[in-house]
């Protein structure tokens, strides 16, 4: 099923999820529903917050994506993207890696929205996976602006927080636009 998606203004965009406690038919569902909603609308990732309910849980597809790779590795060994995609991540814990590194960022919270963030390079990260087994991997390229994207959106945290001052500026009125539009 296709859920609506919440833009920028909506409270449950702020809010950080509360953990997935159990992982049931409920939850299970949700994940289906949200990866549908994320491939309708061609997204490469998307938060429990972004269909407006505040839960550490998220999904995330990068193989869609051609030009720009992304590595994944799990137990240290680089494997293959396409096989581990997609992921659902619950209760997700990461470590930021890497040197800080500059790339293009969107967010389907924020249609039409669109700047240059910066981000360490790679990311380590735990999570339950819909199973509710441990899952370990480490993650770069565009896989890892993916993970930590949809990681604060767990904590409340939006891309407009880490823009440049500059961008950010430039971009105001556009913003404002779309949080005065929730009503
Ligand atoms: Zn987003």
């Amino acid at each position: 099923m296709i859920l609506e998606i919440v833009t920028y203004g909506h409270p449950a965009l702020r809010s950080k999820g509360k953990p997935v406690e159990k992982i049931d038919e409920h939850i299970r569902q949700l994940a289906e529903d949200m990866l549908d909603t994320m491939y309708e609308n061609d997204g490469v990732g998307l938060a429990a917050q972004q269909v407006g309910l505040p839960l550490q849980m998220c999904v995330i597809d990068v193989s869609p994506v051609r030009d720009r790779p992304s590595t994944l590795w799990i137990d240290g060994k680089k494997v293959p993207i396409k096989k581990h995609m997609p992921l659902v991540l619950i209760n997700p814990t990461i470590e930021l890696l890497g040197e800080s590194e500059s790339g293009p960022e969107g967010c389907l919270s924020f249609p039409g929205i669109s700047a240059e963030i910066a981000r360490p390079s790679s990311v380590r990260v735990h999570a339950q996976d819909i199973e509710g087994r441990t899952i370990s991997f480490e993650a770069a390229g565009l896989l890892s602006r993916a993970v930590q994207h949809e990681y604060d959106h767990l904590q409340g945290v939006l891309f407009i927080d880490r823009m440049t001052p500059e961008d950010r500026k430039a971009l105001e009125p556009e913003i404002e636009k779309l949080r005065s539009s929730v009503t």
